[in-house]
């Protein structure tokens, strides 16, 4: 017997699980009375950084501020240009004007919808850029093997904007170790979360302790300042959840894989729809399962009568916001466009059920383009 679709629950695009786990540890904390950053943090952190096995983890209290944590500890700021993608969320170069810099866009690659390496090194050559940022975006890694290439020939610093690449890995590597400074975002729809969160991770120890002082002025000793600093810190009510969400994030990595392959077995013989690549030297993670496809608004309608839920990442390169317009953004990115226009991101997340991960694929392979 066919399920009647109208009157089955909807398939949310994200859907974070929170266990028993996060409860108790969460209720400790308030318990304790200590809320601020105290004890859960620092455990939040060592656990962080032994997981992807670098030396110095900072928590923070978003991605976004992270981010811009990153650019001040690394000394990049006013006078500085930073090369980006146009493609991603805002905050990636909103942290760049937030820290005083310059972003500069260079268009990304038509199948991985990563930072393509030769836009790179030619905004390098021709704005004399100091650093990027590339973005691991959807969980699939940026070609980190071209891209470190133009960073060593130019001396760029590097810094990885891993807030959808938690557990990714590039030739057996995990994202986040690959450059001086990588940032986490642990919101709701990513691959694990603190309700609002973020980490700075790093090698270097004096950028390690300079992200710690804009993070937390209190770090300063008997209140004398060397840096700006910030509140930009996680609280311990956040870090609670940090430790057992951590936990989990394989199992949940490796659910998300097992349902990305799903559909695009599903999805293989559809001549009007592109599914997600991963390149052979990439660990995706499936933050989003996002695909190309034309004509996408009937596909829209389409799925949201058969309850299955779906968005837009992104339905416009960032320096074509009206904000980035008005600071002089005017330059075009063909490849970028053309993904504005055809992008849609599918429910890939790990509370899926085999049953739910079969009615998306159904509800997309019901659709007749006209
Ligand atoms: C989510 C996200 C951020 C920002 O993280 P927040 O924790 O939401 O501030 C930055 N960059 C990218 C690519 C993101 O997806």
């Amino acid at each position: 017997m066919r399920l009647n679709m109208r009157t089955a629950a909807k398939i949310p695009i994200a859907h974070p699980i929170i266990g028993e786990e996060e409860r108790q540890r969460v209720l400790e904390v308030l318990a304790s009375g200590t809320l601020v950053a105290d004890r859960m943090v620092r455990e939040f952190e060592e656990a962080f950084a032994a997981y992807l096995g670098v030396a110095h983890a900072v928590a923070t209290s978003s991605g976004t501020t992270g981010l811009q944590v990153a650019l001040e500890a690394l000394g990049i700021g006013a006078g500085d240009r930073v090369v980006t993608t146009p493609f991603t969320f805002a905050a990636t170069s909103h942290a760049i004007l937030h820290a005083g810099a310059r972003p500069v866009f260079a268009d990304v690659d038509p199948s991985t919808y990563n930072l393509d390496p030769h836009a790179l090194e030619e905004a390098v050559r021709r704005t004399g850029a100091r650093a990027v940022i590339v973005v691991h975006l959807f969980g699939l890694p940026s070609d980190m093997a071209a891209i470190g290439e133009v960073v060593r020939q130019h001396n760029l610093l590097l810094i990885e904007d891993c807030a959808q690449a938690h557990g990714a890995e590039f030739r057996g590597r995990k994202v986040g170790t690959l450059g001086h400074a990588a940032v986490f975002s642990f919101y709701p729809t990513k691959n694990m979360t603190t309700g609002e969160g973020g980490m700075v991770v790093t090698d270097d120890a004096a950028v390690a302790r300079r992200a710690r002082l804009l993070v937390d002025p209190r770090a300063a000793e008997e209140y004398v300042y060397d840096v700006i600093g910030h509140n930009f810190r996680m609280t311990d009510v956040a870090a609670a959840m940090g430790v057992p969400q951590l936990r989990r994030l394989d199992a949940h990595n490796a659910a998300r894989r097992r349902n990305a392959r799903r559909l695009t077995g599903a999805f293989r013989d559809l001549e009007w729809l592109t599914p997600p690549v991963e390149p052979g030297d990439a660990y995706h993670v499936y933050t989003q399962y996002t695909v190309r496809v034309r004509p996408r608004e009937g596909l829209m309608a389409h799925l949201s009568r058969e309850g299955v839920g779906c968005k837009i990442y992104y339905p416009l390169l960032i320096p074509q916001t009206p904000a980035y317009r008005r600071l002089g953004f005017d330059a075009t990115y063909p490849v970028g466009e053309t993904l504005t226009r055809e992008v849609l991101s599918l429910p890939v997340h790990p509370a899926l059920s085999a049953d739910d991960v079969a009615r998306v694929a159904d509800a997309v392979r019901s659709f007749r383009p006209a």
